[in-house]
């Protein structure tokens, strides 16, 4: 049958019922806006930003259901009604035995880092993130590229770029021996790689050559569903599984989790530790008291352990997850039909521009995709961020800047909270920055703070 309505149209599987008025700029107000936070996206104020892209974290919009939960707090310092409702969403959504809660998923890294890593250590991790690695290495642990090597080419459309490279990892072990490896560190949709999922298949021979070794894998939950849906589409065996199958399979590979309830459970704040060893989980219910709060709280409120409950709940659902990376694609392929180069396959959390491709009389000494992140919000008001020689920073023995391979812009959608229309006018303005992209000059760093420099930089147009 041929019909040109073949592809049918695809919408929200929601409707909205509260709304968050925006604030409409012109040119010249985010001229002065942009100027004034000296080229850096972080140092704009929210009032000055149109359609906010800067991150996927704790900027979801959550549901009525999740609000009337917010009602039901129980807020006793104690045993709150509402953490064993997290416990049991935990256990029934991802099969996890125990659960702790924390105030984020950093809050969590924390605890486990200091229970598992003793100074020494080696911990292999299919990429790196921020704030995991950070806490490994504070631990007295090193950090372990095992990525495979397709996830460091932004061309390259392999579906599964977050798996591990299994010969390598295994090599890694022989060498350093079982002993300094107190776990492997496997993120699902790995964001640094662009929300790069991993499969199934790769985690199953993952799980069967640790157990040779006896070293416990530590799952990196944070987008987990959004990893199922890829799993679902792209690896063979699973279109007709349900992703609450999917992803409990995924978590019955690992030993435990930490993750960052800000994504994909869709609330604002929370997180929460899940171990499936009772030693380990007796030890980090003593240690959660130091740094987080009570075992049945960890930091945060009785309502906000309500809502990340019913959000886990939520972000499993088929139409949400469909809708959440569907949503991510349309605007992909809208740049990717404008000819704009972007980070393939699309990702599940957000589009990534390839800065080095979009802007290459500009040299990345002189940070072509800050330059994009403010160009973008000077044409529409969009908000994304750096991630390339700004994020990376410098070699703290050389003093010189790392150039890594990606200079990239990240734009990164919220769920829930935009539409199809947002998503229009974003590709739209970085459509119509690409048609005047050979008159954009690049920028000069004239504030460089000493820790994660990104934040809080300040540049100067050339
Ligand atoms: C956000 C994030 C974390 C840290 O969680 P926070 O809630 O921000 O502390 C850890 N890992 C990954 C992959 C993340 O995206």
């Amino acid at each position: 049958m041929t019909s040109k309505f073949i592809k049918r149209s695809w919408a929200e599987p929601y409707k909205i019922k509260m709304v968050e008025l925006l604030n409409i700029t012109t040119k010249a107000d985010r001229m002065r806006a942009i100027k004034q936070a000296g080229f850096n996206t972080f140092l704009l104020k929210s009032r000055d930003v149109y359609i906010d892209l800067l991150t996927d974290s704790g900027t979801s919009a959550m549901s009525d259901r999740q609000w009337s939960g917010m009602m039901l707090g129980d807020e006793a310092y104690a045993g709150s009604e509402n953490f064993y409702h997290l416990e049991e969403a935990v256990r029934k959504n991802y099969g996890y035995k125990y659960v702790i809660p924390t105030h984020q998923g950093r809050g969590a890294e924390n605890i486990l880092s200091k229970i598992l890593i003793k100074p020494g250590d080696i911990i292999p991790g299919n990429m790196y993130f921020t704030t995991t690695r950070l806490h490994q290495e504070l631990a007295g642990g090193t950090f372990a590229d095992v990525i495979i090597k397709k996830a460091h080419d932004p061309d390259d459309e392999f579906p599964f770029k977050g798996n591990i490279d299994i010969q390598k990892l295994e090599n890694l072990i022989k060498k350093t021996g079982s002993k300094k490896i107190p776990y492997i560190s496997v993120a699902t949709a790995v964001n640094m790689a662009g929300g790069q999922p991993i499969s199934m298949s790769n985690l199953r021979e993952l799980r069967k050559m640790t157990d040779k070794y006896g070293i416990k894998i530590i799952h990196d939950m944070t987008r987990v569903a959004e990893n199922a849906y890829f799993i679902k589409r792209k690896e063979k065996g699973f279109s007709k599984k349900k992703i609450v199958d999917i992803v409990k399979e995924i978590c019955s590979y690992t030993d435990g989790a930490t993750m960052s309830a800000k994504k994909d459970a869709l609330v604002n704040i929370g997180g929460f530790l899940a171990i499936n060893d009772k030693k380990i989980y007796e030890e980090a219910r003593n240690l959660v008291v130091v740094y987080e709060g009570l075992h049945t709280y960890g930091g945060l409120a009785g309502r906000d352990m309500e809502a990340i409950a019913i959000g886990i709940t939520e972000s499993v659902d088929e139409d949400h997850i469909r809708a959440r990376i569907g949503q991510v694609e349309y605007l992909g392929n809208k740049m990717r039909d404008f000819g704009i180069p972007i980070v393939l396959p699309i990702g599940g959390h957000g589009v990534f521009l390839n800065a080095k491709k979009f802007l290459p009389h500009i040299k990345q000494t002189n940070y072509p995709a800050q330059t994009l992140a403010a160009e973008i919000y000077i044409d529409s008001g969009v908000r994304s961020m750096e991630r390339g020689n700004v994020s990376s920073g410098r070699n703290p023995e050389t003093g010189k800047e790392y150039l890594p391979d990606l200079e990239l812009v990240r734009l990164t959608i919220p769920r829930r909270v935009y539409t199809q229309a947002h998503m229009d006018v974003v590709a739209e303005s970085v459509e119509s920055v690409y048609s005047n992209r050979k008159k954009i000059k690049g920028l000069k760093m004239i504030y460089e703070p000493k820790y994660l420099r990104f934040f809080q930089a300040k540049f100067k147009k050339l």
